[in-house]
């Protein structure tokens, strides 16, 4: 079963559930009980295509300081 990552905008929680892929954009509540949630792209691979994106581990997430300039 896939599991699809949340964020809770009512306390800024996030939280994996798993859930059938047809129940992946439903209403969740998060751990603390609130139910203003929205539903993150989760990074989680279900087809299994692991080689697709060898992102770099480590990196501030690229911009400015992937490039060097601000070192
Ligand atoms: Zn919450």
């Amino acid at each position: 079963m896939p599991r699809y990552e949340y964020r809770c905008r009512s306390c800024g929680d996030t939280f994996e559930l798993s859930r059938p892929m047809a129940e992946s954009s439903a209403p969740a509540a998060c751990p603390a009980g609130h139910e203003d949630t929205v539903k993150l792209l989760s990074a989680v691979a279900v087809t299994g295509g692991s080689s697709a994106a060898p992102a770099p581990q480590g990196g501030g997430g690229g911009g400015c300081c992937g490039g060097g300039c601000c070192a």
